[in-house]
């Protein structure tokens, strides 16, 4: 392996992406958001939760809440054909991950603050994936939260009430009654929305960082290299790359730095390499280049002979191609290796290609 030292190449030696998440804005009037005060999210509502000063109920747009009910799946989980996005809405067929955790910690939490208040959980599967997370799901039963099951072919409906006494009603079919309707009263609707992708598009231009179908940052591989992205020096932590909880994010983060800490970089071994001797610096390889920076020409030196940054070159061999004097090679595979493997081929007197050839 080489090894190259970042801090002896121009410019920065290495990126972490940490630019994170945002939450998944619902379109005006999904479940009645946007024009019904009564419809908030997820993090409204923990923001709520938060600021509440004790009392016998929450109070919300000057109104008691006596009865809430939280929606999961918001944003998430779409089905192409079955529930898509509204057009100019990305389509978020990926699971959030951390919404039925934090739903349920926020349940739990109005629970034990106004105990003399009724909840519903209307969930399609609850996913409480992380560890002790099931224990959220447990105590939020024990704390009497209605648990509803609905289908994506038949989410809540929410509509007005029929009386004063509630702000709304939701309709839904509760497959864990055998699909028995109910209409349920409530004072408050809240939206667990998932999370979207939340990278400066700029940042995306101008570092050329791979983008997955969902939209948050691509690693090379999630297993071999799960920190890292196809551009060298470059690498993720957190929710850049995909939903995940804070223990998560810390440990991609404590990843990422431990790669860094080492104070020099592993580069490929594989990459070009130019004959001064040979170079006219005409420039033809810098034009093929498909990566900038890779290739550049040496400032005060007439000609001005092409000089590689093995930092970011990523040993394609465009520019071996590209090059009329033949003055660039690709370490371990140059042309002369090339040629030494076809004539080893050639002449082996068991290769099919020898027979076929000779
Ligand atoms: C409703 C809800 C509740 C949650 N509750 C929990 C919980 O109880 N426990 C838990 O473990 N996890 C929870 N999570 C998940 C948790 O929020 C995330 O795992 C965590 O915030 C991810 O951290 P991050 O650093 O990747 O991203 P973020 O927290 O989003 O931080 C990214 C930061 O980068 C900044 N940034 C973005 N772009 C740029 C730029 N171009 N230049 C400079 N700065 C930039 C942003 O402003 C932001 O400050 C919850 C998530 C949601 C949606």
């Amino acid at each position: 392996m080489s090894r190259a030292a970042f801090s002896r190449q121009k410019g920065t030696g290495a990126l972490v992406v940490a630019t994170g998440f945002r939450h998944y804005e619902p379109f005006i009037g999904e479940y009645g958001y946007g024009r019904r005060p009564e419809v908030v999210t997820l993090p409204d509502f923990i923001r709520l939760l938060d600021r509440s000063d004790g009392g016998e109920f929450l109070v919300h747009n000057g109104r008691p809440v006596r009865s809430a009910a939280l929606i999961h799946c918001v944003g998430s989980r779409r089905i192409p054909g079955v529930n898509d996005a509204p057009e100019g809405r990305r389509q978020n067929e990926y699971c959030s991950r951390v919404c039925c955790t934090a739903s349920l910690q926020a349940a739990i939490e109005f629970k034990k603050k106004f105990p003399d208040t009724v909840l519903y959980e209307l969930y399609r599967d609850i996913r409480a994936y992380g560890r002790g997370h099931e224990d959220y799901y447990l105590e939020a039963g024990r704390n009497q939260v209605i648990f509803a099951r609905f289908t994506p072919e038949a989410p809540p409906v929410v509509d007005s009430a029929d009386d004063e006494e509630s702000a709304l009603k939701i309709i839904v079919s509760d497959t864990l009654l055998g699909g028995e309707q109910l209409d349920i009263p409530v004072d408050l609707v809240v939206l667990a929305v998932g999370m979207e992708a939340d990278h400066a598009s700029s940042l995306v231009e101008m570092f050329k960082l791979p983008v997955g179908a969902d939209h948050f940052l691509l690693e090379v591989h999630p297993k071999l290299r799960p920190v890292e992205v196809a551009v060298t020096g470059v690498f993720l932590a957190g929710t850049s790359q995909a939903p995940m909880d804070i223990t998560e994010s810390t440990s991609a983060a404590s990843a990422a730095s431990a790669i860094l800490t080492r104070g020099y970089v592993e580069l490929d071994p594989f990459t070009a390499e130019i004959d001064p001797e040979r170079c006219t610096g005409c420039g033809d390889c810098i034009g093929a280049c498909l990566r900038e920076g890779a290739l550049y020409r040496v400032e005060g030196r007439d000609p001005r002979l092409a000089e590689v940054n093995p930092a970011l070159c990523q040993g394609c061999g465009v520019c071996v191609a590209a090059c009329p004097e033949n003055a660039i090679e690709l370490a371990g595979w140059t042309l002369g290796q090339y040629e030494a493997m076809v004539d080893a081929i050639v002449n082996d007197p068991s290769s099919d290609a020898a027979g076929g050839l000779s």
